[in-house]
């Protein structure tokens, strides 16, 4: 009963449950600790939830006298940024540069808490345009690279620009449109709670300048034309070929790969997603002994899919939110 009575005594003058000092609003007790050792007394820790949504564990001192007023996301900023730009996929760049970002950015949600985009340099330009659409000031940082080794793998020297964004809001908000750490593997596709349907043809534009390539070139005489996407994450490369058929966009085939990693010995998958994927043309029209399907399609539906995908992603684009040479490459291969 002792322990009851102090507990209720304790609940009434010292329990911060459901009450808010500044951003944070206080979810629950946690533990008794001295705030650093030399400190005389233990003090009541508590869980906290953040406006912005990150979480902190703050002591009771801390809270009361208004030191800890957020989950360290008041900062004062050095650069101004549109800080709401996440929050939403409501317009052409958003989505556009969501689908750059997936696929070409990364995003760190412990320590350093960041978004990352690096672009080679000759890409500068939409960056340039990123940094309009995000309202920020902050210059974009270039970072010069030697040639270097990882394990037995080259890697080449690069030059490129990078935008990071290091506001927790925004990190925050943007694992919540389904971005994930170390996001190689484990992100899907988004649905249209994520991306509206209308604005998902701009989405598919930043996977195409993100993580597409396309390639037109000569097989036994004929004119070979690929097209093609490279994801670490399986599930979103499926995904991506349901939603093609949204838009009439069909004959795509994802093929599985994996590789060992000299460096680590690990095994790393992947897959590709091919839009009409090549025929060697003296297959001709001959059918598969095994399924009975034809093995090459008419020439004409095989670049029909093609032109299909360009036209969507192009149409009515803005002229700031595309990659140039790679709509070149495209308008090559198509040709
Ligand atoms: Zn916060």
């Amino acid at each position: 009963m002792k322990i009851l009575s102090k507990s209720l005594a304790w609940q009434k003058n010292y329990d911060l449950t459901g009450k808010k000092f500044g951003k944070l609003k206080v979810i629950n007790f946690l533990y008794f600790k001295k705030p650093h050792k030399k400190s005389p007394k233990r003090r009541s820790h508590f869980l906290c939830k953040c406006d912005c949504g990150g979480k902190i564990i703050v002591d009771s001192n801390r809270l009361s006298s208004g030191h800890t007023k957020s989950c360290g996301c008041i900062v004062k900023r050095k650069y101004k940024i549109d800080e709401k730009y996440f929050e939403k996929i409501n317009r052409e760049d958003k989505a556009y540069f969501f689908g750059l970002i997936l696929t070409d950015g990364s995003i760190q949600t412990k320590k350093d808490i960041r978004i990352v985009l690096s672009l080679d340099k000759k890409d500068k330009e939409i960056l340039m345009a990123f940094k309009r659409y995000l309202k920020s000031e902050k210059p974009l940082e270039f970072v010069k690279r030697k040639e270097r080794y990882y394990g037995r793998v080259k890697i080449a020297a690069s030059e490129v620009y990078r935008v990071t964004i290091s506001v927790r809001k925004m990190v925050y908000d943007i694992v919540k449109l389904g971005l994930k750490d170390r996001k190689t593997k484990n992100v899907i596709y988004p649905n249209n709670k994520i991306i509206p349907h209308k604005l998902m043809r701009h989405f598919i534009r930043g996977v195409y300048d993100g993580d597409g390539t396309a390639h037109k070139g000569v097989y036994n005489g004929s004119t070979t034309r690929t097209l093609q996407f490279t994801s670490g994450s399986i599930n979103f490369l499926r995904g991506f070929q349901n939603y093609l058929k949204k838009f009439k966009i069909k004959n795509t085939k994802i093929t599985y790969y994996s590789r060992k990693i000299p460096a680590t010995g690990s095994i790393s998958k992947y897959a590709t997603l091919q839009i009409n994927p090549a025929i060697k043309k003296k297959l001709g029209n001959k059918q598969s002994k095994k399924s009975g399907r034809f093995i090459s399609r008419p020439k004409k539906e095989t670049a029909l899919n093609q032109k299909n995908f360009v036209n969507l992603i192009y149409k009515n684009c803005n002229k700031d939110l595309y990659l140039k040479r790679k709509r070149k490459i495209l308008e090559n291969l198509i040709s």
